[in-house]
Order: structure tokens, then C-alpha cells, then sequence
């Protein structure tokens, strides 16, 4: 058992929609229902709320019989009433199409209306124990002081993902749901927004702004300001239709193929540059140009890039692995090089 389990074990609190004895798999509903309740209202709030509204609808078919008058009724004094609507027009979609459970498919669960990825994966890993990752606001936090990041997941797609795979790193074994609910938990009672309570922390030992002793600075405040970055990248291709590609020393794409790139300015960005002569030697070239200016983000960098195709008449020695066909490039792990092709 993980630290964080045995902390979560022994210091859980009683909350109405946590079942008696941890282990025990909750009411996928009831999940469902606390996790939308919780969402923009504090706990303290919503425990009243949600003991009355199982008292009314105690099932998905309760809720989707239910008059939307009704249903908005009993969501008083919880406020944002779409989404109270959303729960009942979900109700009547899970009662028509899947006899009024939920499905277990989590790209399902995440079409119904009101039902993000957060939600999906709480309604899994509560209700039915599978190994699902969850993301809120307090396992933000917790990750953001953990391990020093420095910028949201809101910062773009790759920042977003960059929590996800934490997240998911978490959430995997048997104790998957328990180490997802003590994470909620730590953020909710320990690792508060203003003074974390270090000390009764789980992870005090190796929580990065704890031993630096700056928790303060984690999460960042504000979504930091884009830093704009400008650059060329070469889709290098030789006589054999064979485009070339390289793990190099690069800002980004570091540890992974990619077509080479570097940093220059709009005012640069003609003929071929130097890096580009380093890396083609004395192979002969029949044809260049540049095509469409294009942007991407990673991290809080807002990049531009400058695609330059190059045409060689013969080849140039390189790992055997380096020259690939296009439909390869298609496919190499950043979508920066993708959109590099498109724009020709
Ligand atoms: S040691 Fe402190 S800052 Fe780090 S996760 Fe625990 S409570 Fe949060």
C-alpha cells in the first residue's frame, strides 16, 4: 500500500457520499451526482444537497421521470442550474439507451451532456474501480508543488496533457480509486491553497516546493504569459523521396526524430540558412522554397515556425534510420512535424 493510501486510510473524512468502508465500489449515480454538485460549490455546501436529492431521486429512472421543474426545484440554492438540466437531460439518455446504468466506456460517458473528463473519470474509478485517471483543481495543486511546475494545464494542449500523464501515473493498480481519492482528499484538508500543512503531508519527503521551501510560488498565480519563439524547419528530402530526420540537442522536441529546427527571425528566414548547409554538406540541391508560416504551442511557448522544403538531386550520409517516406513522417510523435508537411 502507498503512503498516500495508508495517509488517505487513516485520515479520510466522512463525507455523505463516500461509502462507510473504502473499499466498497460507490453508486456510479451517486458518484455522479456529488462530483457535478461539487463542482464550482465547497464541500460544506453541497453534503446537505446531496443527502436530500438521494432521498428524492434515489436512481437515474427517479431523476429522468422527474419534471425538469421538479429537477431544478431541488437543485436550488446550488446556483450555474445548467447543471441541473444537463443531469436530467443525462438521466433520460442513460435510461433510453443504456436501460439506466452508466456505460463503463469512458469516450461514452464523456458525450453525455455535462460530463467532462474529470467527471468521467471520477464516475469510472469511484463506481467502478478501474484504473482511470482524474484531474481537478486540488490535484492540480498537489502536482504543481510536487513536482515544481511552473505553469496550468489551461496553458495549452501539451501543459493539459502534461498533468493528464501525472494524473494517470497515479491512478494505476488495484488501489487506483483509493490513490485518486486521497489526492482530492490531501488537496481538499492538506494541501490547501493558503498554508499547505507540510508536516501531516505524505509526500513531505520528496515534495520538490516543500524542500525548496517555496509551496508558495506553486501553483503559478496566474497562467504565465506566452513567450513567443520564432523558427525554420527543414523538411529535407532526397532523391529517393526519402525525407530526413534527426534526434537532436532541440528546444522542444528533444529525445524524439524530428525534422531539424532552429530559432531564427521572420527577417532570417530566406535561402538556406547555415544550420541547414551544416546538416545537407556538399549535397547537390535541385529545388527550394518556403511554405506557409504556421503556429503551434507547447507549454506556454507560442511558436511560429517557417517550413522550408528542400529538394536534394542526389543524398547525404546519415543513421539509416534518419531518412524515412512521408508517410512515416505522418506519423513521428509530434504533430509539429505534421503540420510542417501540410504546409507546403
Ligand atoms: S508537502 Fe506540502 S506542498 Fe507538498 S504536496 Fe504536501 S502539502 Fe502540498
Amino acid at each position: 500500500m502507498s503512503p498516500l493510501v495508508k495517509w488517505f486510510l487513516a485520515n479520510a473524512a466522512a463525507l455523505p457520499w463516500r461509502p462507510a468502508a473504502p473499499r466498497d465500489k460507490r453508486d456510479p449515480y451517486a458518484v455522479w451526482i456529488s462530483e457535478i454538485m461539487l463542482q464550482q460549490t465547497q464541500v460544506a455546501a453541497v453534503k446537505e444537497h446531496f443527502k436530500n436529492w438521494m432521498q428524492v431521486f434515489p436512481t437515474v429512472q427517479a431523476l429522468a421521470s422527474a419534471s425538469e421543474e421538479t429537477v431544478l426545484k431541488h437543485w436550488q440554492g446550488l446556483g450555474y442550474y445548467s447543471r441541473a438540466r444537463n443531469i436530467h437531460k443525462t438521466a433520460k439518455i442513460l435510461v433510453e439507451r443504456y436501460n439506466g446504468e452508466f456505460p463503463t466506456d469512458r469516450k461514452e460517458i464523456e458525450a453525455l451532456p455535462g460530463i467532462g473528463k474529470y467527471t468521467a473519470g471520477a464516475i469510472l474509478s469511484f463506481g467502478f474501480h478501474k484504473a482511470e485517471a482524474i484531474l481537478d483543481g486540488n490535484l492540480i495543486r498537489v502536482f504543481s508543488r510536487l513536482y515544481k511546475i511552473d505553469f496550468l494545464p489551461t496553458a495549452s494542449a501539451e501543459a493539459s496533457e502534461h498533468y493528464w500523464n501525472i494524473a494517470r501515473d497515479f491512478a494505476t493498480g488495484k488501489d487506483a480509486y483509493l490513490q485518486n481519492e486521497a489526492l482530492m482528499e490531501l488537496g481538499r484538508s492538506v494541501c490547501k491553497v493558503k498554508a499547505p500543512d507540510c508536516k501531516a503531508c505524505p509526500f513531505q519527503s520528496e515534495c520538490k516546493s516543500y524542500l525548496e521551501n517555496c509551496t508558495g510560488k506553486y501553483p503559478p498565480k496566474k497562467e504565465r504569459s506566452y513567450t513567443a519563439w520564432y523558427g525554420i524547419i527543414a523538411i529535407i528530402e532526397n532523391a529517393n523521396g526519402k525525407v530526413f530526420v534527426n534526434i537532436g540537442d532541440y528546444k522542444f522536441l528533444k529525445n524524439q526524430p524530428a525534422f531539424p529546427h532552429f530559432e531564427t527571425s521572420p527577417q532570417l528566414a530566406e535561402g538556406i540558412p547555415a544550420e541547414i548547409d551544416r546538416i545537407i554538406g556538399n549535397a547537390k540541391i535541385s529545388d527550394f522554397h518556403y511554405g506557409k508560416e504556421f503556429k503551434h504551442s507547447i507549454t506556454h511557448h507560442k511558436i511560429t515556425m517557417k517550413p522550408l522544403f528542400i529538394t536534394l538531386a542526389g543524398t547525404f550520409k546519415a543513421n539509416k534510420e534518419s531518412w524515412i517516406t512521408k508517410e512515416e513522417a505522418l506519423n513521428l510523435p509530434s504533430s509539429l512535424c505534421q503540420k510542417a508537411l501540410a504546409n507546403k
